[in-house]
């Protein structure tokens, strides 16, 4: 598919799905690994973060999602390894989430409906965060650990053309496979599978252009249908046009903020 009015630039979506495992306890300790608990109630010094508490790894979450691999013809890798990825956020006691980034659990594989294939990067296993509720008093935030420390296999897709339809019928098909083999509940509606879509542009291969890198990533769609509008919307011309826009403005965007940040804390110093 060539994009009208974009010079050779062609749309492309590439997709992250969160699979909840269903594996008996959560990644690295021994708590109950269940999203329908009552608040705060499963927890252990592993998954609170606590000093000295030390993660012994869940082989039963190693099975489910190498089983998703193989069943995807992904190479289940002999030798994995976890990372941390540091960051801050209330409901992340340790202030980093243990993944994989430099040796996942399998790369490659592929899934094909209805005559579109989607070739997969990689496969790894990550935990997930905690939850934020509103809190007892207006203006108040509370937060349940339950599911801090969760067994999630994320599934990267390589970018491909974007067709909103065919995405639809892919997910779909995704989420029976995941239900079908045991690996998780596969609910989009509880957060039990999650996808998030990049969306943005690939260049001909012999140019270089600053649209190309300008990709967007959408969080937390909550439904085939959701993945499908979302790439619709990317799909328009006139939002190709301001992402193009938006992408030849950035050195300036980033030269302002620096500077209003640079004014700030002069005020504060
Ligand atoms: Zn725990």
């Amino acid at each position: 598919m060539v994009a009208d009015g974009l010079n050779g630039l062609r749309p492309a979506v590439g997709l992250e799905i969160h699979v909840r495992l269903r594996a008996p306890t959560k990644l690295f300790c021994g708590c109950r690994n269940d999203a329908h608990a009552e608040p705060n109630t499963l927890i252990c010094p592993v998954c609170m973060g606590l000093p000295g508490s030390l993660p012994v790894l869940s082989a039963d979450a190693v099975m489910l999602g190498a089983r998703m691999a193989l069943a995807l013809g992904a190479r289940v890798a002999p030798v994995s390894r976890f990372d941390r990825k540091h960051y801050f956020y209330p409901d992340l006691p340790r202030n980093y989430q243990i993944t994989q980034k430099q040796a996942p659990l399998a790369v490659g594989g592929s899934l094909a409906v209805a005559g579109m294939t989607m070739p997969l990067e990689r496969m790894h296993l990550e935990e997930d965060a905690g939850r934020l509720l509103a809190g007892p008093r207006p203006g108040t935030v509370a937060v349940d650990l339950n599911r801090a420390g969760a067994p999630l296999l994320e599934i990267v897709t390589r970018p491909v053309p974007a067709a909103g339809a065919g995405i639809r019928a892919w997910l779909r098909e995704l989420r029976r496979l995941v239900r079908w083999l045991g690996i998780g509940d596969g609910s989009l509606e509880d957060g039990s599978l999650r996808c998030d879509a990049n969306v943005g542009f690939v260049a001909p291969a012999d140019r270089d252009d600053p649209a190309a890198s300008a990709w967007s990533e959408l969080k937390n769609l909550n439904s085939p249908g959701a993945v499908q509008r979302a790439v619709a919307y990317y799909r328009r011309p006139r939002t190709w046009r301001s992402i193009q826009k938006r992408a030849m403005d950035r050195d300036f965007s980033w030269r302002k903020s620096a500077e209003a940040y640079r004014a700030l804390y002069r005020r504060v110093a």
